[in-house]
């Protein structure tokens, strides 16, 4: 069939098999053309199909060498319906792999589940032994507690007072204002519940008592803080609440693995489009103005340029650079003052009238549409496409 992206508002439901390739392509030509770095051997990256997992499983494969077990939540073709996008980037993913004869095999499952839990240990110890490397990059609207059996929701909300920012409309290059309610106690203990740290620390666990942790293992999860005038919305939010527990929770870890000479980090990431990201109200504004000022400074990178950085300029040094709270940070050019400044002036400018000026609205949109695979030279799109494809190594 011939596939066009169907979408509303911050979601695409349709995705497109060679786009997502090509897409990944990219990300791994990127990681080629820069020197190796000698680091994991055998890595876990659950939540690895697409934005921050899926770089940090091209660059543990094509940079460094290492074998990979992705975890994901994603859903093949059906009928006439395309697969999701984080399933055609796997296809395409493990093609490249062998090609480079790198082991890489893909379970999709809920990963908050204890069932998935033990079918990475069973697989870990029949094919790699151990892994000294577990990447924790999940983004999720819910989560079945797997004792407790209740589904829990997260939900992006100020918390105390509502919250009024400016908002963009990224279809239609309009900027209006939005309110948004603040939280109940119930969603912000709901939303720590799935954006928070607990699951990390049971997949560790797990992992640990599976026997399946190389000795010196390390585990990183990621965070974001972002500007003042996201404050509201997100550091001081629920999913900053969450973030929280999730760097509370790497300390829990750390304690633990460290027992075994291992580490455990948060990475604190710049903001990018992902599928998470441009859920959250005000932040494709931000973004769209932040893309604006670090283009023009030569500094604007995106998932894949910002792992190999976490890979080549912190994570396997022989002394880690840390902040006071004991994270790593790759929200350094993001935050640096003159960028910010730029970025604050534009903010108390912005308008419909202006925004296709003075941001980078366009670039936000690509890469929204890039995100699922269209918008990408060299994909000819009023071409028939067969979307029926497998990933080779699927389990679940
Ligand atoms: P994303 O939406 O691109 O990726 C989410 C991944 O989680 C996908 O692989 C998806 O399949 C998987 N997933 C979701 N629910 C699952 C489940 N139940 N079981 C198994 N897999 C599941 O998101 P992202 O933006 O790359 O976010 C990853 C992490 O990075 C998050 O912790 C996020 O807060 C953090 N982060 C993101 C940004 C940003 O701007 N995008 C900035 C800093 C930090």
């Amino acid at each position: 069939m011939i596939i066009k992206p169907k979408f509303k508002g911050f979601i695409c439901t349709t995705a497109h098999p060679k786009g997502c390739a090509r897409s990944v392509q990219e990300q791994i030509s990127y990681v080629q053309m820069q020197k190796s770095v000698k680091g994991p051997k055998n890595v876990l990256v659950i939540g690895a199909s697409t934005g921050y997992g899926l770089a940090s499983r091209i660059v543990s494969t094509f940079c460094c060498g290492a074998s990979t077990i992705g975890v994901f939540f994603e859903k093949p073709a059906n009928a006439n319906k395309t697969a999701t996008a984080g399933w055609y980037n796997t296809v395409e993913f493990e093609r490249a792999a062998k090609e480079v004869n790198c082991y890489a095999k893909s379970i999709n499952g809920d990963a908050f589940s204890t069932a998935v839990k033990e079918q990475v240990i069973e697989l870990i110890k029949n094919d790699l032994g151990q892994i000294d490397l577990v990447i924790y990059s999940l983004a999720s609207p819910r989560r079945i507690h797997p004792i407790t059996g209740e589904t829990l929701a997260s939900s992006i909300k100020p918390v105390g007072k509502p919250f009024s920012s400016k908002m963009i409309d990224f279809h239609k290059e309009t900027v209006s204002e939005i309110t948004v309610e603040p939280a109940t106690d119930e969603e912000v203990r709901q939303t720590a519940d799935v954006m928070g740290g607990e699951d990390w620390e049971m997949w560790m666990e797990a992992l640990r008592d599976g026997g399946v942790l190389a000795a010196g293992a390390t585990t990183i999860s990621y965070s974001y803080i972002g500007p003042k005038i996201t404050y509201p919305i997100y550091r001081e939010g629920t999913i900053g609440i969450a973030k929280n527990d999730l760097e509370s929770s790497a300390k829990k870890i750390h304690t633990e693995l460290n027992k075994l000479g291992g580490k455990a980090f948060v990475s604190v990431q710049k903001a990018l489009v992902t599928q998470a990201s441009t859920a959250i109200p005000g932040m494709p504004l931000y973004m769209s103005l932040l893309f604006k000022v670090m283009k023009e400074k030569g500094i604007h990178e995106n998932c894949i340029e910002q792992i190999y950085r976490l890979f080549a300029e912190r994570l396997y040094l022989s002394t880690i650079p840390l902040d006071d709270k004991g994270r790593i940070r790759l929200d350094d050019w993001e935050m640096r003052a003159d960028i910010q400044t730029e970025v604050s002036a534009l903010w108390e400018k912005v308008l419909t009238e202006n925004v296709a000026d003075i941001s980078d609205v366009v670039g936000y949109r690509n890469d929204f549409f890039r995100l699922f695979g269209f918008g990408l030279t060299g994909v000819e799109y009023d071409k028939e496409e067969d979307i029926h494809l497998d990933i080779p190594s699927i389990t679940g």
